[in-house]
């Protein structure tokens, strides 16, 4: 059994600690949490050990109820692998924590590619993270990217992918971002950073992305061109080889799912946590053929496309399943594809 501590307990940081506690092969030995806010009462009254970031803090986490089980420090000295979770360039701070414990870590796409060996997508590399001892798991956009890239490359060979990326303004709790009322480009230069993130997972892979934000809170969309090297006879043929991915949900028209607002809606009725949507949603009468050229549009879930990635990363850094006995396995365990 692989203990896991969750280090930064928010929007992923939960996410994951929920979905390592669905599987039969590891459990969460803890979170740290730097404020007893209600994230913190709601990770005490799920069960979970509460460590305490800020040691200075402690009295507020016990003001509250909230019995810790000690310092991140300790938190870290208990967990075979940690997961930190924290805001973007935190991870790499805390890197020399997990060192110092000879403890392998998992971080997340808000870091810098540098700040550990591998950049991991489940379907693309997941080989390339067996035994790391860090491995950054990629970011919502590039996660959904890479997923769908794969079968493409497999199939047909891509000579250039071209995506524009409408991104929500931020996450439903945070209440301070935006815009409200706009529609930005972000970055306004062009190539943005999405295209070369990708390439740490497929460092030959020819990629130009633009970015926008939106005044939403629900999914990024993304418009995507692909050239292909070899082109299918006919377009069913991707239809086909992308409907056969685990992770790829393919809209069918008769749905009537017009946007992010009814693909949660969807989520929300199928009883899933948090109104969680894993899988990238490709709306299938998208997917078209001009030339050599693809077409298709996807919705990605910001919060939680790379949650089940951070579960195969903690497979693959444990080196106890293959990449598809353990994407199987995650599948099944939080019921993705169904
Ligand atoms: P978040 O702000 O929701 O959660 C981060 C948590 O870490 C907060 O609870 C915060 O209090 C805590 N924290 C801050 N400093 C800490 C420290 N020193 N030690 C321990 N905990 C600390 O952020 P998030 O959205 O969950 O993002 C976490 C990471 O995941 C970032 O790298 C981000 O880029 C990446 N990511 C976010 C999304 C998304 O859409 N939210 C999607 C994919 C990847």
């Amino acid at each position: 059994m692989l203990r896991v501590g969750v280090n930064g307990y928010g929007t992923i940081g939960k996410r994951v600690a929920d979905a390592i506690r669905a599987q039969p092969d590891m459990e969460v030995c803890g979170v740290a949490k730097v404020s007893p806010d209600y994230v913190a009462v709601g990770a005490a009254e799920a069960g979970y050990p509460v460590y305490a970031v800020d040691a200075d803090r402690a009295d507020e986490f016990r003001s509250i109820g909230i019995d810790l089980a000690g310092t991140v420090d300790e938190l870290v000295a208990a967990s075979d692998v940690v997961v930190d979770a924290t805001p973007s360039g935190v991870g790499a701070d805390n890197r020399p924590l997990y060192e110092r414990h000879d403890t392998p870590a998992l971080f997340q796409g808000g870091e810098d590619a540098t700040v550990a060996e591998v950049s991991f997508n489940a379907r693309a590399n997941f080989d390339e993270a067996t035994d790391a001892d860090y491995v950054r798991v990629v970011s919502c956009n590039t996660t959904g990217l890479s997923r769908f890239v794969a079968p493409l490359e497999e199939n047909y060979g891509i000579e250039k992918v071209r995506a524009t990326l409408v991104r929500r303004g931020g996450d439903p709790n945070q209440t301070g971002r935006g815009p409200i009322n706009d529609a930005l480009p972000d970055p306004v230069s062009i190539p943005s950073h999405h295209g070369p993130d990708v390439q740490t997972v497929y460092p030959e892979l020819d990629i130009d992305t633009i970015g926008l934000k939106v005044p939403t809170t629900m999914m990024h969309v993304h418009a995507v061109n692909v050239t292909l090297d070899d082109v299918p006879d006919d377009v069913s043929d991707v239809r086909d080889r992308l409907r056969a991915e685990d992770r790829l949900l393919l809209i069918p028209d008769y749905a009537g799912i017009d946007g992010a607002g009814t693909l949660k809606d969807l989520a929300l009725d199928a009883g899933r946590p948090r109104g969680d949507v894993w899988e990238n949603c490709i709306w299938e009468e998208s997917i078209t053929l001009e030339g050599r050229d693809l077409y298709c549009m996807q919705a990605i879930h910001q919060e939680s496309d790379v949650v089940p990635e951070n579960v195969d990363a903690l497979r693959a850094i444990s080196g106890h399943l293959t990449g598809p006995e353990s994407r199987t396995l995650t599948n099944e365990t939080l019921g993705i594809g169904l």
